[in-house]
């Protein structure tokens, strides 16, 4: 294993193989990636996946707009002989509440300001898109065609080997077990399999952020939260493009074998536990089968879980930590850390090496917290 590094990346998930990936196509040398299990088996392997650009702040939407033209040419931009499955078959919004209909609205006129060509749309106009879908009690939708899902695994792949062959060494089995801070500057990392010597450590560590932070002394402010997820055996019904609702608290989506996915919030307990529970078969169902009757009687084949990184505003936390030099972070994505991987990876690479950022992310720095300026985004699942 190195001795030294450029950088140590903490966390071999979307974000820190983006990162390092975009770190070493920018030409840094020694990209140290370093992941204490294996690779994807945080959040990111454990996602539905989903990418879309229908947010309510400019900022989210100017991010998932950037990325989702990443993911489009994600396969030539990473010389991936498979495919990472980008499927645009669109995100249909459905509004349940006058509160959400008015949002919608404010929402739409906001992305089409920023060239995100969204439609809002009557219940029965939504119809043309999802024709079983049973419109009882939906108020009015918001549909993007340019939305849709990614398959996480082939993604993920595709950047460790594209990362690898530009000479990214990724340890896998290699946990961070301390960061050594000098003169309140970084010196290096303490592992399982030895020390690493770095000026500079980025912590990608999803929900396990705020314990690797202490590490440095810092406190990212991010909790874990589990939410699960279910696959249903190949249904012969095209769903086209993927449903959620916000206050009816479900997202699905139909995979390319036919495959339905579908999760939900609330919030449940903090835990790192990634257990499964009747529970959520219960009210999963009978969520899904309230908008898509025809999936009554579909069996189910596989259930899991995995932890959304939450931060105070459900933002994600991305740049420099100004109390330690050369201590970097990008995480807190809380749910939709996925969609946001690809221009993760660019714009913190920029950031580390010190050019200035096609986005600017000064607003989503860690300090936000500190100095009370929270960011409000209405629509987070
Ligand atoms: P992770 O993928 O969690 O990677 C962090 C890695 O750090 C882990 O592999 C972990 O093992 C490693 N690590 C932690 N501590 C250490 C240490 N001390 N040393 C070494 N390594 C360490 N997002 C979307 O955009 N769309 C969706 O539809 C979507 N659906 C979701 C559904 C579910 C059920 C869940 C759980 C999440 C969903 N998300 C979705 C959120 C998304 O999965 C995450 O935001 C994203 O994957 C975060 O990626 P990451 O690389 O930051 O973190």
């Amino acid at each position: 294993m190195n001795r030294t590094a450029e950088i140590v990346i903490i966390g071999g998930g979307i974000s820190g193989l983006a990162t390092a990936y975009n770190l070493a196509a920018m030409g840094m040398k020694d990209v140290v990636v370093l992941e204490k299990s294996y690779l994807m088996s945080g959040s990111t392997g454990r996602c539905g996946a989903g990418v879309r650009q229908q947010w309510g702040t400019e900022m989210n939407c100017l991010l998932a707009k950037a990325s989702c033209e990443i993911f489009e040419n994600l396969n030539e931009i990473l010389d991936y002989e498979g495919d990472i499955e980008f499927k645009q078959g669109g995100y249909l919004l459905m509004a349940v509440t006058e509160k959400e209909v008015e949002q919608f609205k404010k929402n739409v006129a906001l992305q089409n300001s920023l060239g995100i060509k969204s439609v809002l749309l009557s219940p029965e106009e939504a119809l043309e898109i999802v024709p079983d879908l049973n419109i009882e009690g939906i108020l009015a939708c918001a549909f993007h065609h340019k939305d849709g899902h990614a398959n996480p695994f082939h993604t993920m792949i595709a950047y460790a080997e594209a990362a690898k062959r530009l000479g990214v060494k990724i340890y896998t089995y290699t946990e961070v077990t301390g960061i050594m801070v000098e003169g309140g500057r970084i010196r290096g990392v303490k592992t399982n399999r030895g020390d690493i010597f770095t000026g500079r450590v980025l912590i990608a560590a999803g929900a396990w952020s705020r314990e690797v932070g202490a590490m440095a002394g810092v406190d990212i402010p991010v909790r874990p939260e589990r939410h699960q997820i279910l696959v249903t055996e190949p249904v012969n019904h095209r769903l086209g493009p993927m449903i959620m609702s916000f206050a009816g608290n479900i997202y699905c989506q139909q995979e390319p074998g036919g495959e339905f996915i579908m999760g939900y919030g609330p919030a449940e307990h903090e835990t790192y536990s990634i257990t499964s529970s009747w529970d959520f078969l219960e009210v999963m169902c009978r969520k899904a089968v309230r908008f898509l009757p025809y999936l009554r009687n579909i069996r189910i084949v596989r259930q899991w879980s995995g932890l959304y990184e939450i931060s105070p505003d459900a933002q994600p936390i991305l740049g420099r930590v100004e109390q330690v030099e050369g201590l970097y972070v990008a995480t807190g994505f809380s749910g939709h850390g996925f969609m946001f991987g690809p221009i993760t990876g660019v714009l913190m690479a920029q950031c580390i090496l010190g050019l200035p950022t096609t986005i600017p992310i000064d607003k989503l720095d860690l300090a936000r917290f500190e100095r009370g300026e929270l960011i409000f985004e209405p629509s987070v699942v």
